[in-house]
């Protein structure tokens, strides 16, 4: 039974986890958006008005609860990799740099964490105005000049988007993230690239060293050539789905922790991917998905070495307060 609600809440948190991540982490992708809109419109219906609150604060306005979320995410994984896995792989004598690996990671994830959540992300102001007009060439594709924001009331520079969370326009506008609560755009975007490759990298090495250390678990108990007695009395070799299940029911938490890691690995990776592609061509989310439907948008790019110093050194205009 406990095996039981132990797969249940598992379930659970990876499908809230999960669909969280791929539909709160970017609302700039306008189709997203609109699927986002009539489910505000549903939810204001459904919700009682104290959880309608509580959702406007989560979703629609800036809100620190996806960060809790994201610290607390870090905290339990951390807590069940010290508490269980680093005690057995060191009696393993699994190298102790290779366990430690993990917990360097996350410290300099953590950094860059912070980072994204507070820099400015290139908000455009009345001061800054001018000067971000300047960096970019209105393409007369995506961007045309003379638009102001009907919010901000603000020139909107080349590559800028209003960002209807922050309520701010953000110059080189990529997404907002829920998870870092902030916008993502030319001043945050090289802390936002190391954030989630330091991030894919932890999880990467929590999982190598688990699955390490369980590999080391199979082979020293000599598993794999042992044989057992079937219900119907005969007697089977073991094989791995055999294996599996008896390492399910000896190290449960560690197995379904390991399945959360692989999970997240392929969703981190394959993200991690997509934004390096980006960051070559010179293409913001927002723009990538606007290229999309018109052909004939050549974009920014103007090589690739220029084009990752455009993201990890931009401007001097744009440093300038
Ligand atoms: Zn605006
Ligand atoms: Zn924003």
């Amino acid at each position: 039974m406990e095996f039981l609600w132990l797969f249940i809440i598992y379930v659970t948190f990876l499908v809230i986890s999960i669909s969280a991540f791929c539909l709160l982490s970017g609302r700039s992708r306008n189709s997203l958006d609109r699927f986002l809109h009539r489910i505000d419109k549903v939810l204001h219906h459904v919700l009682p008005s104290w959880l309608q609150r509580y959702y406007m604060g989560c979703f629609q306005t800036r809100s620190g609860a996806f960060v809790i979320l994201h610290l607390l995410l870090d905290l339990l994984v951390f807590a069940e990799y010290s508490w269980e896995c680093v005690g057995y792989s060191l009696e393993l004598e699994i190298s102790q740099i290779f366990i430690l690996l993990p917990y360097t990671l996350i410290i300099l994830n953590l950094y860059f964490f912070y980072q994204c959540c507070a820099k400015d992300p290139g908000i455009v102001t009345k001061q800054k105005e001018a000067l971000y007009v300047q960096i970019y060439e209105y393409d007369g594709v995506f961007f045309f000049p003379g638009n102001k924001c009907p919010t901000c009331q603000l020139t909107k520079p080349a590559r800028s988007k209003h960002c209807s969370v922050c309520g701010v326009c953000v110059h080189r506008f990529d997404h907002h993230c829920v998870w870092v609560n902030n916008c993502i755009g030319a001043l945050n975007i090289r802390y936002f690239l190391i954030y989630l490759f330091s991030l894919t990298l932890t999880v990467i090495s929590l999982a190598a060293v688990i699955s390490r250390f369980l590999l080391k678990v199979v082979f020293l108990s000599h598993m794999m050539s042992a044989a057992y007695i079937d219900l119907d009395g005969h007697e089977q070799m073991v094989n791995i789905v055999f294996v599996v299940q008896h390492l399910f029911l000896t190290f449960p938490r560690i197995l379904f922790l390991l399945g959360f890691l692989f999970i997240l690995v392929l969703i981190l990776g394959g993200y991690s991917c997509f934004l390096l592609y980006l960051c070559f061509t010179n293409q913001t989310s927002n723009e990538w998905y606007k290229s999309r439907r018109v052909n004939a948008h050549k974009g920014y790019s103007r090589g690739i070495l220029i084009n990752i110093k455009d993201i990890f050194q931009p401007p001097d205009i744009v440093k300038r307060d």
